[in-house]
């Protein structure tokens, strides 16, 4: 535990620990509004590390800001401005809405790329943070509705209803980790890891010396401090998603980004949950999704999920696990 590889600055964000690497190249950036970290341990002969992740931040650049609700310029910006008409994007918008309605379908409907109208309610894009009244969230609620969007393959369009409004941020992050990742593998990189935001980590290849990557996970309540060692193995995902991110508190009331679908709140069941996947794009958007389901829902949901492993820190700040984080997750005493 010798080593944190991840900035302090960057408050939030899960860490990486492992032996000192002699052979290893660590770069930061700043892209699409959002921190991300690319750190290289093995490339073949030949190859400039730092070139693989320069480039690699330029993928994670377009990618990040072509979906991003806070660029004015993105896909998912120009359809919500389209006010009800088909929109033509790109292949890797096109794709992400397809993954998002497909974790919306995972989640029984917790996941809702339709959640923009409750999140600008609440304050969250401009940062002029409010609680609604209940007649505001209720008319800002007929507006979310993941089955009204349309999405037509052949013709690669969008449309959503003029009333409405996309919102994919919660699969930002994995997403240009995923993209970056493709363009390590493809320059031949062997060892790496990705962070994208203070959330989202994508292993390509194991650790140093061939052992799993060790992920800390950050206690929600003492943000220094790690609560859990999680392992992460080739081309797996892990996504935290939380209440400490991004959130304010009003009368002593703490009001976090994400918000149940179903009531337009906030939901207190949790303060944080960190899933384990293959796929970037699902972990980023089932650790939002699952953020919003209560523990004992989460750990019967995941049963039926042999490729995901979850753990939870509860509203009451116990630690839960399901079956298939056993063996891959050490506890930290405090
Ligand atoms: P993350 O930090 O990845 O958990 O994503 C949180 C972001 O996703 C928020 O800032 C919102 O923009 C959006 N969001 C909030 N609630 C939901 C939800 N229930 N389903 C989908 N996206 C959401
Ligand atoms: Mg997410």
């Amino acid at each position: 535990m010798a080593l944190v590889l991840c900035t302090l600055a960057v408050s939030g964000c899960d860490y990486f620990f492992g032996p000192a690497q002699e052979e290893s190249v660590t770069e930061d950036a700043v892209l699409f509004s959002t921190f991300v970290q690319i750190q290289i341990h093995e490339w073949p002969q030949g190859t400039d590390p730092e070139k693989v992740i320069s480039e690699a931040f330029t993928e994670m650049e377009s990618t990040g800001s072509i979906v991003s609700v806070y660029d004015e310029n993105s896909d998912i910006n120009a359809v919500n401005r389209a006010a009800g008409e088909s929109v033509a994007v790109s292949e890797e918008t096109f794709y992400l809405l397809q993954k998002a309605l497909e974790i919306a379908e995972m989640t029984g409907g917790a996941f809702d790329p339709t959640i923009g109208p409750v999140v600008d309610l609440w304050g969250f894009y401009t940062g002029e943070h409010r609680v609604p009244a209940d007649d505001e969230i209720e008319e800002a609620l007929a507006r979310v509705d993941v089955n009204r969007i349309e999405l037509d393959e052949d013709a690669r369009t969008v449309r959503v209803p003029g009333d409405m409004r996309l919102d994919v941020e919660a699969l930002a992050k994995g997403f240009a980790a995923r993209a970056g990742a493709e363009h390590l593998v493809k320059s031949g990189i062997t060892s790496a890891l990705i962070t994208s935001g203070q959330s989202s980590l994508k292993a390509v290849g194991d650790g140093p010396e061939g052992r799993a990557w060790r992920v800390g996970l950050l206690h929600p309540r003492a943000e220094q401090d790690v609560y859990a060692a999680v392992e992460l193995r080739d081309g797996e995902s892990l996504s935290t998603s939380g209440d400490y991110q991004r959130y304010f508190t009003e009368d002593g009331k703490r009001y976090a980004h994400i918000l149940d679908p179903e009531t337009g709140y906030p939901p207190r069941t949790m303060q944080s949950i960190t899933v384990v996947t293959p796929d970037t794009v699902i972990a980023d958007g089932l650790s939002t999704a699952l953020f919003v389901l209560k523990p004992e829902e989460v750990l019967n949901r995941v049963e039926q999920m042999p490729d995901v492993s979850v753990a939870m820190m509860t509203a009451e700040g116990r630690v839960k696990y399901c079956s298939q984080m056993e063996g891959r997750i050490e506890l930290v005493d405090d």
